[in-house]
């Protein structure tokens, strides 16, 4: 039922013009993973290696995402990964607000489908939209925020962690926050690798 319904949205946004970004992007980046997940990540938007293959978190930055899910007992068949935004935005600049605001609906979506239990925000751009403005990655990393029945967590995107490996004790610090919490509120869950 929920793979239908993703299959559905993703055909769906396959074909969206709602904002300036259908006009650069090679593919729509939907997401991915298991339909069921209660763990879902999500990132700000595709990349160049994303854009070119139609996948989320498939470039270096990709890479280590899996290492990061693989150290905590999770890999891409047992968790949903998607962005705030579809298309990849030119250049890999920030999603502008108004392509945010034209995407996000899809990713809210998505969220309906699967029902995660535990979001990930991955870096600030995710965090800002999902959990306010005025979150600060550096600041509000690490804290949990429990939204709507959703257990909300902000952490550093792998990327930032590639450019600055002083950041990876407290993301280490996150996965372990996550595993701990998937443990307490999904424990006998189906999805666990
Ligand atoms: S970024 Fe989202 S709203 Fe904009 S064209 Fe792509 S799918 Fe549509």
């Amino acid at each position: 039922m929920s793979l239908a319904r993703l299959t559905q949205l993703k055909n769906e946004v396959a074909a969206c013009t709602r904002c300036g970004l259908c006009k650069t992007r090679t593919n729509v980046v939907f997401g991915e993973g298991n339909p069921r997940a209660r763990l879902m990540f999500i990132g700000e938007g595709p990349g160049r290696d994303e854009d070119l293959l139609g996948r989320p978190f498939v470039g270096a930055a990709g890479l280590l995402l899996d290492k990061m899910m693989a150290s905590i007992g999770f890999n891409r068949n047992t968790v949903y990964i998607a962005n705030i935004v579809k298309c990849r935005p030119p250049g890999n600049r920030d999603p502008q607000p108004d392509e945010a605001a034209a995407c996000i609906g899809y990713l809210r979506s998505q969220v309906a489908i699967i029902k995660p239990k535990i979001i990930v925000c991955l870096g600030r751009i995710s965090a800002r939209y999902i959990l306010g403005t005025d979150i600060r990655i550096t600041r509000d990393r690490g804290v949990w925020h429990e939204v709507k029945g959703f257990w909300i967590l902000p952490t550093y995107h792998p990327a930032a962690l590639l450019r600055n490996e002083a950041l990876k004790k407290d993301a280490w610090r996150d996965l372990l926050a996550i595993r701990a919490k998937y443990d307490e509120i999904c424990s006998g869950g189906a999805n666990e690798s």
